[in-house]
């Protein structure tokens, strides 16, 4: 029998063509295939050699097969990030893969997408092949693969199939589903506690999908702090660094008790909630990205309705801590906040309030993933105009004295940047808060 080693597939999977493979070997078996799909139609082509098939045709998905090479033993697969113009850039990745055959090694290649995202721009490949992969058995609870080998456009991730439908991502997914459930889970405990708490919709988004939100701690409290996730989409560190924050913030940890007792806490999981359920990057969409957008006519209603919220409290006086989650760039694998442009200008008490919150933030903030104890400046961003849609200096160029602005990107292509790493990091962000509230209302008296 005159068998290739491999069978080879370019392009989209399709049922038809995994009951076609059967044909290679003789034309018997073709024929066989053949009357078997036409009396049990597709779905029945699975009685047929399992063949595997990749798709990323769900919701948050983002992955287009460029290749299939397999035999019995072993595969090899080969995709890149889809494609959406203006949506952002291509570097986020989430398949799921069927038809493996268990203990089978497949060889599985992540080659960037070079196509222009938005104009002429071009995303470098090292923002969609991180050293680590995430796999799934569930789609729930996700590891990391072992260490990718890489050249300059690809990343490989040897995996061993561990049943025939696994899923296969960038990191940790983090989806709209995923923010429903949690705030679900956080009200439910304070409710249970008796303890005030308000599920809010902070907006409706441009394609009409709910931005969730909830607010919890002491309405009355003359403090409140604003933590925010995912105006980058392909962030999905930063919602489960949130997750985190808000986990131990509910929870029944004195310290938490008391935050909820001084304070009233505003989170939202996910701003950008149409890009990650799109599956599409965010970052530099056009005509700008969320985190490019605050400014006196946000073209995103989120935003907008961020915006209204956070100088309500502003102008209340209320205002302490506005922290926006973001991942950083693949090369830094530390922790760090991007602090305030003009950190050398401030007056020597707010400089005093960032020094004493980044000093708490190391105390707290410790690993796996420890924060990097200096601040970073955003002098990436071109010009003053741009800057001041950033949404860290919106806020901070209102907040006055009265409190601390930042932005806390936390490394994702790291051992430690999995979902219990990111979660760690939340928690130390959280037990900081509240430390640096507790002392800054014992400085007031
Ligand atoms: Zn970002």
């Amino acid at each position: 029998m005159n068998t290739p080693a491999f069978s080879r597939y370019t392009g989209q999977s399709s049922c038809s063509r995994r009951s076609g493979r059967a044909g290679q070997n003789n034309w018997s078996v073709l024929l066989i295939a053949g009357t078997l799909i036409m009396l049990f139609a597709c779905s029945a082509s699975d009685l047929v050699a399992a063949e595997i098939t990749v798709t990323s045709k769900f919701l948050g998905g983002s992955g287009d097969v460029l290749e299939i090479e397999q035999n019995d033993d072993a595969a090899r697969v080969v995709i890149t990030p889809s494609s959406q113009i203006d949506r952002g850039w291509p570097c986020w990745w989430y398949v799921r893969i069927d038809g493996a055959k268990a203990g089978q090694k497949i060889a599985f290649t992540v080659q960037s997408n070079n196509l222009p995202f938005r104009g002429t721009q071009k995303l470098a490949a090292n923002w969609s092949t991180p050293q680590r992969a995430a796999i799934s058995l569930d789609g729930v609870s996700w590891a990391h693969t072992d260490t990718a080998t890489t050249t300059p456009q690809t990343a490989t991730y040897n995996i061993i199939a561990p049943q025939a439908s696994f899923w296969v991502a960038w990191g940790p997914p983090f989806l709209s589903a995923h923010a429903e459930s949690l705030l679900s889970e956080i009200a439910a405990t304070l409710t249970a506690e008796n303890e005030p708490n308000k599920r809010f919709e902070l907006a409706r988004s441009r394609e009409n999908r709910p931005v969730h939100a909830i607010r919890f701690g002491n309405p009355q409290a003359a403090n409140s702090i604003w933590v925010q996730a995912r105006q980058h989409a392909w962030e999905t560190g930063s919602s489960w660094v949130a997750d985190g924050f808000v986990q131990w913030a509910a929870s029944d940890d004195p310290l938490a008790v008391q935050l909820r007792s001084t304070t009233e806490v505003f989170f939202v999981p996910i701003m950008d909630v149409d890009n990650v359920d799109r599956g599409a990057g965010g970052k530099d969409s056009a005509p700008r990205d969320h985190n490019r957008d605050w400014a006196d006519r946000p073209i995103y209603p989120e935003v907008l309705a961020a915006q209204n919220q956070i100088k309500k409290q502003i102008d209340d006086g209320r205002l302490r801590v506005y922290i926006d989650l973001h991942n950083p760039a693949p090369g830094d694998h530390e922790p760090f906040y991007f602090g305030p442009l003009d950190y050398a200008q401030l007056t020597p008490g707010l400089r005093q309030k960032y020094d004493r919150f980044l000093e708490l933030s190391t105390q707290f903030i410790r690993g796996p993933l420890a924060i990097h104890p200096r601040y970073r400046f955003a002098t990436y961003v071109p010009t003053a105009e741009e800057q001041k849609r950033v949404s860290r200096n919106w806020v901070g160029d209102r907040i006055g004295d009265q409190g601390v602005s930042l932005t806390l990107e936390t490394a994702w292509n790291t051992p430690a940047s999995t979902v219990d790493g990111y979660r760690e990091v939340g928690r130390g962000l959280a037990t900081t808060i509240t430390k640096y509230l507790i002392e800054m209302n014992q400085a007031d008296r």
